[in-house]
């Protein structure tokens, strides 16, 4: 399916709404039977009929259907968030006594998720090194269930080779799940390598404006519905009419947001670089990385995320280089139209457990402004340490 095809005609049946061309917002809890016959048939296709808005709503359908046709997938539900997302992904494949291997350094919840929560159900999970896929294999026991894949990990990118972890989770019978929040649908499709199930965080590119949260989680249709009734149902983590509405805008402008943020990123990444008080950047599309190949077999181009290390041992030069930048905001998150930095500095803290990451470790996130604009930021804010 052509991408054009999927953002601006699938799924929208504009006959049936006055022909407008933007979709209603189906802002409603419930939808009514005529007849008990029209009931009974809804409540037997449940997983996919609307009958009430935790299950489905038509406007959330909407979204679906277009990112599960994005990442080549049969079918996906929509949540409340990211973190709802996989954690209905993971759960699902889950009981008592199983064994997860996950990438180390995921997402910071999904960490929550494997080394706090997911232990006080019984289920224990090993956390690998994912630059090596023989990583995943030796850490395989006879009750591992799931190979848990994140694809350049948060905060320093590295990659998992896709398609080597799957051989061996199929060699194992075991699931494998991605979270793909990073590259966005429209850079890397895990289905096509092989994956089980994908997960995004919409908040991030999806969504695009800083002003939503939604999840989305994509798979075969057996396996998605299966989720709707064992984790989304009784979980109950909806995306609102409206949140689904403003993710579908998103969506609308995201293959050209994708090639503006890939663009402007580079010229920032070149640019600091060449930099003395900086110390390396992360960035798994710099030829001189490690990764560089994988990435661009995986990748359909980069994206805005990177982060640096600054040369210096002083947290103080750190936090200096940081509070000056005059336009890149200091937030978590990433994915909208402005430029973020989230400091790793910040979570060093008198008393607090010492981060596996080091202070002077600075996450970028490229937004939609102009490469020289932020340039020429960066530069001054290098100028005062
Ligand atoms: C933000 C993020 C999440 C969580 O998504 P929310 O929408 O904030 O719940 C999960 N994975 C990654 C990689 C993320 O960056």
């Amino acid at each position: 399916m052509d991408i054009s095809y999927i953002i601006n005609e699938l799924g929208e049946e504009r006959e049936h709404y006055f022909n407008a061309v933007a979709p209603p917002i189906i802002q409603t809890s419930n939808f009514a039977s005529r007849t008990v016959e029209d009931l009974r048939q809804k409540m037997l296709q449940e997983p996919e009929a609307t009958l009430y808005t935790r299950g489905n709503n038509p406007t959330v359908t909407m979204l679906e259907m277009k990112i599960a046709a994005l990442e080549g997938a049969e079918h996906a539900i929509a949540f409340g968030s990211g973190m709802a997302a996989v954690s209905a992904a993971v759960l699902s494949q889950l009981g008592a006594g199983d064994h997860v291997v996950s990438v180390q350094k995921p997402y910071s919840w999904t960490n929550a998720l494997m080394q706090k929560f997911l232990p006080r159900f019984g289920v224990d999970v090993t956390m690998v090194d994912g630059t090596a896929a023989a990583n995943y294999r030796n850490a395989i026991r006879p009750n591992t269930k799931i190979l848990y894949l994140e694809s350049p990990n948060s905060y320093t990118f590295e990659l998992q080779d896709i398609e080597a972890v799957v051989a061996i989770a199929k060699e194992h019978g075991l699931v494998t799940i991605i979270d793909n929040s990073f590259a966005s649908p429209i850079n890397q499709n895990p289905i096509a390598m092989g994956v089980d199930i994908v997960v995004h965080s919409a908040t991030k590119y999806i969504g695009g404006h800083s002003d939503t949260m939604g999840g989305i989680v994509c798979g075969r249709r057996e396996v998605v519905n299966k989720i709707f009734v064992s984790e989304f149902m009784p979980l109950g983590a909806v995306l609102s009419p409206h949140d689904a509405w403003l993710l579908l805008r998103g969506l609308r402008t995201l293959p050209v947001r994708m090639a503006r943020v890939a663009e402007t990123t580079r010229q920032v990444v070149a640019w600091l670089e060449g930099q003395p008080k900086v110390e390396q950047v992360l960035f798994p599309f710099l030829p001189s990385h490690p990764q560089y190949e994988l990435a661009k077999k995986q990748l359909r181009n980069n994206t805005g995320q990177f982060s640096i290390l600054l040369k210096t041992d002083d947290i103080g030069k750190v936090e200096l280089f940081c509070n000056s930048l005059q336009h890149f905001l200091m937030a978590a998150s990433w994915g909208g139209h402005e430029s973020l930095i989230f400091p790793l500095a910040a979570s060093y803290a008198p008393g607090k457990l010492k981060p596996k990451l080091p202070f002077n470790l600075v996450r970028f996130y490229i937004g939609l402004e102009d490469a020289e604009y932020l340039i020429r930021d960066i530069e001054q804010a290098l100028e005062k340490i």
